[in-house]
């Protein structure tokens, strides 16, 4: 049986997107003139525990640490190149021009950038043809086929790991730098920033090059606000020492709280 993901290169999944970028990748894309935001979640941490699982070994390395009243959590900062619509890269024959230097996670498409997630057709944009057992999946979408990966799509994967990691130190001085100090609880919704775009590529240009950026005076000392829309999670936080904030409270003139399921 043939279990190879089949592309039909229909562009759908070049619609309407948040696309996580590596720095050298943000740079490329502001620089061509397109969007993007800051998006910051919080994963609540117990320090000093020694991490030997690889689940959170994965999530350590690419995240830094932050403080939120007296709860550790670990930041999980994306930038995110973003549009409504078409893609500006598409053209009106479904061509991606920018194809031989377009970012890895339209590379890896369909398949999750997260090797622990089971990829899931279901969740996927692409039309029945692209899968193995489509008749079956058409059916019943609830059945996951095992779909072969091809060794281009798993070094891809293995790359925006890595640049995650790279990226690291410099998306925390970003944080301080635009003052960025809330951040969604992770797992329960997103919360995006939106800075200056001539500002964002400066610094990360200079980020890029290793120079240092300076931090702004509305930059956290030490203290994050975690945003949720749960009353639930919201009492839980403030419970364990942690500073909490409802998305209704927000100031949305530059930050925007976005649901799981949007
Ligand atoms: S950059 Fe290219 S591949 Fe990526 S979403 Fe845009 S058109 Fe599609
Ligand atoms: S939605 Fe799926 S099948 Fe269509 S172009 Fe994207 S990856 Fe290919």
């Amino acid at each position: 049986m043939d279990n190879a993901f089949n592309c039909t290169q229909c562009g759908e999944c070049c619609h309407n997107l948040n696309i996580p970028l590596s720095i050298g990748e943000a740079i490329d894309w502001l620089s061509a003139g397109h969007k993007l935001k800051i998006l910051t979640e919080a994963i609540p941490w117990i320090n000093d525990v020694a991490v030997t699982q690889e689940v959170l070994i994965r999530k350590k390395s690419m995240t830094f640490n932050g403080i939120s009243g007296n709860l550790s959590i670990r930041v999980l900062m994306t930038l995110v190149g973003y549009f409504d619509g078409r893609c500006p890269n598409l053209d009106t024959n479904k061509n991606c021009t920018i194809y031989e230097s377009r970012p890895l996670t339209c590379r890896i498409y369909p398949f999750e950038m997260n090797p622990m997630i089971p990829l899931n057709p279901a969740n996927k944009l692409c039309p029945s043809e692209a899968w193995p057992e489509s008749e079956t999946l058409n059916k019943a979408k609830t059945i996951h086929p095992i779909i072969v990966m091809d060794t281009v799509t798993e070094k891809n994967i293995k790359k925006i790991y890595a640049n995650s990691v790279a990226d690291v130190a410099s998306k925390k001085e970003l944080c301080l730098h635009f003052g960025i100090s809330t951040c969604s609880l992770s797992n329960n919704g997103y919360l995006f920033h939106f800075v200056d775009q001539q500002k964002l590529l400066s610094a990360l240009e200079k980020l890029a090059l290793n120079q240092t950026i300076n931090i702004s005076t509305d930059a956290p000392k030490t203290d994050w606000f975690i945003v949720t829309e749960s009353e639930n999670a919201l009492s839980d936080l403030i419970s364990v020492g942690g500073k909490a904030l409802h998305a209704r409270n927000l100031s949305l003139t530059e930050q925007e709280f976005m649901h799981l399921s949007r």
